[in-house]
């Protein structure tokens, strides 16, 4: 197999833990087949975050320098990597999976006539790149893997589907720079405006807490917000609790909303619907807390409180914080 390439983009000047849980997939790859490993990272910070990448796994890097106009930044990264796989030929283009990478890996896709695996959970190499994947709300577990093994497979990697790479004492990477060139884009003309949060993001969180139509209104997500303050959690919801308005978009959990895979998912006043289950299945703990003793989830919960929410929260929140 030719290069294992990794697409990484810094977010607030950093790297983000699955750029690290990227280069274990990788490495995975490449030392199977004898490939090396290139990341090429941009944004802010790019530059510094180099050196980590070398120590984590990385034969090599390359500092992919954009105009700096947001709003062209996936047509930018897209026509770069177009330009640099149609030179080097890798045989495995890695992205994170998320909004960015399902704008940027179709597009990569069809310059390159390669294919795209969306949303990967394992990788293995048996004389062809093979990636595992959950679709069907994870009913179905697929595994896909290039008719040609010299085809070009572009796959964006789940985040927590892997651990992270760590670093290694000794270990360096060559640096280089290429700056791509600007591209006809559509432009944003008014602001874009960021959902700022202090809390951990969702996908990536170790703890989660969330909630559901059991919560009956946004001020329910303040008794979730207090227990999430002393676990240091991320928050999470299903999508009745979007729907009605409750909470903002971004915090859906579910087929059509995030998927997740902390240590423990809370989940409070939410009946266990295969929609928001297909995105929690990953958890490696699930607690419900339901006042429905025959709530479907406590069927997959690994522990199960039958009680009000708003008296079981609050007791759990000051039996935490007592700790
Ligand atoms: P409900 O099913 O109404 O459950 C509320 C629960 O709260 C009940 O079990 C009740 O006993 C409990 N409760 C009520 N009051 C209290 C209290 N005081 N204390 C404790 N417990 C209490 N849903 C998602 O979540 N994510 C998705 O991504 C998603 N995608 C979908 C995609 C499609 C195509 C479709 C058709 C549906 C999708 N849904 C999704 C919706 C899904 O089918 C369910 O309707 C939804 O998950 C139910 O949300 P819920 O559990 O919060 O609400």
């Amino acid at each position: 197999m030719s290069g294992v390439w990794v697409g990484l983009e810094t977010n607030n000047g950093e790297l983000r833990s699955v750029a690290f849980e990227m280069l274990t997939a990788a490495r995975r790859l490449a030392d199977a087949s004898g490939a090396q490993v290139c990341a090429f990272v941009w944004g802010e910070g790019a530059q510094d975050s180099a050196k980590a990448l070398g120590e984590c796994g990385a034969d090599s890097v390359v500092v992919v320098e954009l105009s700096g106009d947001a709003s062209a930044r996936p047509a930018e990264v897209s026509a770069a990597l177009a330009q640099l796989a149609a030179e080097q030929k890798p045989s495995v283009v890695l992205l994170a999976d998320g909004a960015f990478s399902r704008s940027v890996a179709p597009a990569l896709a069809q310059k390159l006539s390669a294919s795209f695996v969306a949303d990967v959970i394992d990788v293995a190499f048996d004389e062809k790149p093979v990636f595992t994947r959950l679709p069907y709300s994870g009913k179905v577990i697929e595994r896909v893997a290039p008719t040609d093994a010299s085809a070009l497979t572009i796959a964006s990697i789940r985040p927590k589907a892997f651990e992270a790479a760590q670093p290694e004492e000794g270990r360096t990477a060559g640096v280089s720079t290429f700056a791509a060139s600007p591209v006809a884009a559509a432009r944003v003309l008014q602001d874009v405006v960021r959902a700022v949060s202090e809390r951990v993001d969702l996908s990536e969180a170790d703890v989660v807490v969330s909630g559901g139509r059991g919560l009956k209104g946004p001020e329910g997500f303040k008794v979730l917000e207090e227990l999430a303050d002393v676990l240091g959690a991320a928050i999470g919801a299903s999508r009745p609790a979007i729907d009605e308005g409750w909470i903002d978009a971004q915090y859906q959990v579910g087929q059509t909303g995030k998927t997740v895979a902390p240590s423990l998912y809370i989940a409070c006043g939410i009946s266990g619907s295969i929609q928001h289950m297909a995105g929690i299945s990953a958890s490696k703990y699930i607690v419900a807390i339901n006042k429905d003793p025959e709530a479907e989830i406590f069927a997959q919960a690994d522990y199960g409180i039958v009680a009000d929410l708003f008296e079981a929260v609050p007791l759990l929140t000051q039996q935490m914080r007592d700790m």
